[in-house]
């Protein structure tokens, strides 16, 4: 039964705040969750449809160890990736190539990988990193796509410091960073084999959430419509309890510069992206015949264009990762578009933007089929830009935060869900 007041205050119920929420009440804390929606989730809804499930944000979670144990405890069974769809294609020559590298460029990355000192330079852009570390095909063919895919960010704008800092420890090459990485997490609990990468949950990643919900709403209590825009006036009511902020980052922004002076020169200055993601329902797969995770398509570095004008930043092949996500005979496609270099796509409707679908799907699969249906999701600005500013807000938060307010988010530690559940163990003391 929960206290009447609470030892916890947390504002936002996404993944952050409920899993925040929930450790705090595995300690035995009693927690109060404010949400400004009528609904928890944040980002995350996994929507069901007459074809199959759409997820609106994320689609899976890199598994960890802290992620097995909040699931055993929430009762949940992870999903794991279908073996023969795990191959995660790059767009290159006009063909879904696994290694887009040719002998030349992999021996030069070779031998950059075993001499060039990795840790990044501070004031480093993952872009003059990227050229320095792995020289330019790896960066253009490789590195790009993939960060792309991940932060949807211009790499010229991304701290090398922030986003790669805590892999790249010492001034030693790639390979004795990654050995000193993975010697760092050796005290960390195993996975057992066969449980590594990205997995889900049968009903898609709002399981999760929908658990968490139920939890903290049994054992704790959720206050929906709630938006909350001032520490001052919540501590009115809440003179002493613990308060966590598990909003967005501009809220978060909003909210704290109200507060503390420190945080008033950001204003403006941290940046966030919008993400367009659309889930196309067909006959037929694009992959036609092969199977996959997914394809990325590298950007150019100025002009953001990629090969064959494709307008897409990658494409899910949602029905082949996991088994049950459509209904028998029907394909399942999440095309992501915006982040940097597209900010356009996010104020176009929703009728222009299954047009580009189309388009793109046309130049990639001439003889494909017409689609069944499609789901726009459009998020004005979902992702923070993993910028020199907001490196130096984190290490503000840490420096000028009393101990009874926390900052915590997909701002902090790493955009995916891993690393915010991977920060929130951590600072639960698990
Ligand atoms: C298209 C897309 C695909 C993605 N794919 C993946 C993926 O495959 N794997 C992965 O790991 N990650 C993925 N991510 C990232 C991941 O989904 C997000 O980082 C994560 O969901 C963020 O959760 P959050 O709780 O920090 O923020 P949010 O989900 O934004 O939640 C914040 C909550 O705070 C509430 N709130 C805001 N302001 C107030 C206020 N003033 N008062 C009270 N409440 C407030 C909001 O209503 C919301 O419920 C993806 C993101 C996007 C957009």
């Amino acid at each position: 039964m929960a206290k009447s007041v609470p030892d916890h205050i947390i504002i936002g119920a996404g993944f952050t705040g409920l899993v925040h929420a929930f450790l705090s009440l595995e300690k035995g804390e009693s927690v109060l969750v404010l949400e400004k929606r009528d609904r928890a989730g944040g980002l995350i809804r996994s929507v069901p449809t007459e074809y199959g499930i759409v997820e609106t944000a994320a689609n899976g979670i890199l598994n960890c160890w802290e992620l097995e144990a909040l699931s055993s405890k929430l009762g949940l069974d992870l999903l794991f990736p279908d073996a023969n769809a795990k191959k995660r294609y790059i767009f290159s020559d006009r063909k879904f190539k696994r290694l887009p590298l040719n002998v030349f460029e992999i021996i030069r990355f070779a031998f950059s990988a075993l001499t060039v000192p990795s840790k990044p330079i501070p004031g480093e852009s993952i872009y003059s990193w990227g050229k320095r570390v792995l020289g330019d095909a790896f960066l253009s063919k490789i590195l790009e796509p993939a960060l792309g895919g991940i932060y949807a960010g211009d790499l010229d704008a991304m701290s090398a410091e922030f986003v790669l800092g805590k892999f790249l420890r010492e001034d030693v090459p790639l390979w004795k960073n990654f050995r000193a990485y993975a010697n760092s997490r050796k005290e960390k609990p195993k996975l057992q084999p066969g449980r590594r990468g990205t997995v889900s949950f049968r009903g898609g990643i709002g399981s999760i959430l929908g658990a968490l919900e139920a939890r903290v709403a049994s054992q704790g209590k959720i206050k929906y419509k709630q938006e909350i825009l001032s520490i001052k006036d919540l501590r009115k009511s809440y003179p002493k309890a613990k308060i966590t902020l598990a909003t967005n980052l501009s809220t978060t922004l909003k909210i704290l510069k109200a507060e503390f002076k420190e945080f008033k020169g950001y204003q403006g200055m941290l940046d966030t992206l919008p993400v367009v993601s659309v889930t196309r329902f067909g006959k037929d797969s694009i992959l036609s015949g092969k199977k996959g995770f997914g394809v990325l398509f590298p950007k150019d570095h100025k002009s953001f264009s990629s090969e064959l004008g494709i307008r897409a930043r990658g494409i899910l092949f949602n029905d082949f990762i996991f088994s049950g996500r459509t209904s028998d005979g029907i394909h399942s496609e999440t095309f992501i578009y915006g982040g940097a270099g597209d900010r356009e796509i996010a104020s176009r409707s929703e009728d222009e933007i299954i047009s580009i679908v189309e388009e793109d799907r046309k130049k990639l699969f001439p003889e494909g089929e017409i689609p069944l249906n499609h789901y726009v999701t459009v998020w004005k600005d979902a992702l923070p830009v993993y910028g020199p500013q907001l490196f130096a807000f984190n290490r503000d938060l840490d420096r000028v935060l009393p101990p009874d307010i926390r900052v915590e988010g997909n701002f902090r530690n790493g955009i995916g869900l891993k690393s915010i559940l991977e920060r929130a163990f951590e600072q639960n003391g698990l």
